[in-house]
């Protein structure tokens, strides 16, 4: 890695797209007198009315991405989809962190994965799946149920498909609902329960985890992040950091990065842990570290891709946290939260609460029993 001299207050953070993500990295940005612009394709973006600049253009528009890199000290993203080419517009202008590689490694989930296995962390068995010839073959060999999921572009549950029993459609039919985007087939993990762990990588090699924490999902979508993990075994714990810890080594990681897991029951021992994916970027799962961490994970990321020492992860007086998504309708419950004490309510400034929608969160720090 090429040493930079930390940015200095009043320096310019650039942050590609425009989501609530973006929105909070902005937010922690200006406590430390940075500026920040954003450049995102949507001028009704929710990170718009936070940052003192903005730039409005497509994600493969070379010309406006190469103008904004050079207008800015630092390049950092809030999503994993930024093509190739435009990581490359930026990185020839600014320092991009996390770096290109990152990018290119976690945007693509066979290259994720046969990363992931080459580190000699587990994850689902898989393979690639082009034709239906493949899919036939792929089944057979790693056995139902299995998911079928596009290789890129997936998020919250798009994208996959659960493939169940003997006599569910046949391989032709599964493959024609995904219009002939190369995907993977992985094996059904049979896990307990759904962790992440969100940590922070300095620009010096400096690591600093949070605890990991549980996700439940409805509808494919997250809806409750809790931490501490409950039930989760010290030693699982301890192994799932030290996942992130490599994984984040392997890529030269500058930033904050989620490393989403699923524990497997053990007969004879603490749960095993298989990596599902990894996220090159502040994460949802990270959001209830805006009260309940000492230095959240925007604070850290902002930290880290400055080039400024990473704080302190850990939880606030060692207190439980619970975080909810306010999901579509879910919002309009903002002013009975509000006047809830100890409810701490964040808003996105999106229009709309479409169903799907992350529109905001909910973070209660529950009192130690
Ligand atoms: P993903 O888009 O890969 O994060 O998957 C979304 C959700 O689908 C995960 O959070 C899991 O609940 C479930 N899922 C995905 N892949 C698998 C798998 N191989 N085995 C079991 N559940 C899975």
């Amino acid at each position: 890695m090429t040493a930079r001299p930390p940015l200095q207050p009043g320096a310019t953070l650039g942050i590609v797209g425009g989501g609530q993500l973006g929105r909070m990295i902005a937010l922690a940005a200006a406590p430390y007198g940075l500026k920040v612009h954003i450049f995102a394709p949507d001028a009704d973006s929710p990170a718009f009315d936070v940052s003192s600049e903005r730039t409005v253009a497509a994600y493969d528009d070379v010309a406006a991405l190469a103008r904004f890199a050079a207008s800015v000290d630092v390049v950092t993203y809030e999503f994993e989809n930024i093509p190739a080419e435009a990581a490359e517009a930026l990185a020839a202008k600014a320092p991009l962190h996390p770096n290109a590689a990152a990018l290119a490694t976690t945007q693509d989930r066979l290259t994720e994965k046969r990363f992931i296995n080459d580190l000699g962390i587990e994850t689902a068995p898989f393979r690639a799946v082009d034709t239906p010839e493949d899919l036939t073959r792929a089944l057979a060999e790693i056995g139902r149920p299995a998911v079928l999921k596009t290789r890129r572009f997936g998020y919250d549950g798009k994208g996959q498909r659960m493939i169940r029993a003997e006599g569910d459609a046949d391989a032709a039919a599964i493959l024609a609902d995904f219009n002939g985007a190369p995907c993977i087939l992985e094996g059904f993990v049979p896990f307990e329960a759904e962790v992440s762990v969100v940590a922070a990588r300095g620009a010096d090699g400096a690591f600093a985890a949070y605890d990991p924490c549980a996700n439940e999902h409805r509808d494919h979508i997250l809806a409750v992040t809790r931490v501490p993990a409950p039930g989760i075994a010290p030693q699982t714990e301890a192994a799932a950091i030290g996942i992130a810890r490599r994984i984040a080594e392997a890529l030269d990681y500058v930033g904050v990065l989620a490393v989403e897991m699923f524990l497997v029951p053990q007969a004879d021992g603490p749960a095993r842990v298989v990596v599902n994916e990894i996220a090159p970027r502040v994460h949802n799962s990270g959001h209830w570290t805006i009260e309940g961490a000492t230095a959240s994970q925007f604070d850290q990321h902002v930290r880290a891709v400055c080039g400024w020492p990473l704080g302190d992860p850990s939880r606030i007086g060692g207190m439980a946290v619970a975080m909810h998504n306010l999901i579509g309708d879910d919002v309009e419950a903002w002013a009975t939260i509000l006047a809830r004490p100890g409810a701490h309510l964040h808003l996105y400034g999106k229009g709309e609460a479409r169903p799907g929608r992350k529109m905001g969160h909910v973070t209660e720090l529950l009192p130690k029993t």
